[in-house]
């Protein structure tokens, strides 16, 4: 019995900041009224995809073009773990979640079950699913944003300077194919409609990669 207590609440922290982030919508009270409301994040029409551009990344991160949505934003997380990969994760989430597997678009990593900047593509990817990785209301975020996690606990160290120089050209593959601007790409606690949290950490340096972005 202890044991079972003992794996069950391990992988419970082991499972990062998505663990932490149950659907809680924001609410509002009309005072005008005895009725509340949600408050909706802005709705932002997609563009069209720009499929012709020679982007120059590696093939896998193009989708097949058969099931390619029009992806609105980005979403930023870390692990909220020191270590982890695709794999890993993708693991924690079907056993501890009961999920249908991981719930990003990307992970990269820092070195410890992957390489140094190594971005790993997911199913959820390859396959155009709807993420599993930032609860809002109407669930916006997972529908719309493309979802990238950093492997890493970044209120405790920041991320590598490979992991940055890698995000840094995802986003930017990311940006170009979707037409997504610099203000549409979010970390997990700054996402309109996420409930409160400290993802991607307090020392992942938002305010620098933002002024890395163009558009
Ligand atoms: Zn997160």
């Amino acid at each position: 019995m202890y044991r079972r207590v003992i794996i069950f609440s391990c992988l419970f922290v082991l499972g990062g900041c998505i663990y932490n982030n149950e659907p809680v919508p924001q609410i509002v009270y009309n005072h005008s009224s005895s009725t509340s409301k949600f408050v909706l994040p802005k709705v932002v029409k997609p563009k069209p995809i720009r499929k012709q551009v020679n982007y120059n990344v590696p093939a896998d991160w193009l989708p097949p073009s058969g099931l390619e949505k029009r992806w609105t934003a980005i979403v930023i997380h870390h692990s909220g773990t020191e270590n982890g990969n695709s794999a890993i994760f993708d693991r924690w989430h079907r056993e501890g979640r009961h999920w249908d597997g991981i719930g990003y678009d990307f992970v990269i990593g820092n070195g410890t079950d992957s390489g140094d900047g190594q971005v790993e593509v997911t199913f959820r990817w390859r396959k155009q699913l709807t993420g599993a990785h930032c609860k809002t209301p109407q669930n916006w975020a997972n529908e719309d944003a493309i979802g990238i996690c950093l492997v890493g606990d970044f209120n405790k160290t920041a991320p590598t300077a490979r992991q940055m120089q890698s995000l840094l050209k995802l986003i930017r593959f990311l940006q170009r194919r979707y037409s997504i601007d610099q203000s549409r790409v979010f970390g997990h606690n700054t996402t309109p409609g996420a409930r409160v949290t400290d993802c991607p950490g307090r020392l992942f340096p938002m305010s620098r990669l933002k002024s890395s972005l163009g558009y």
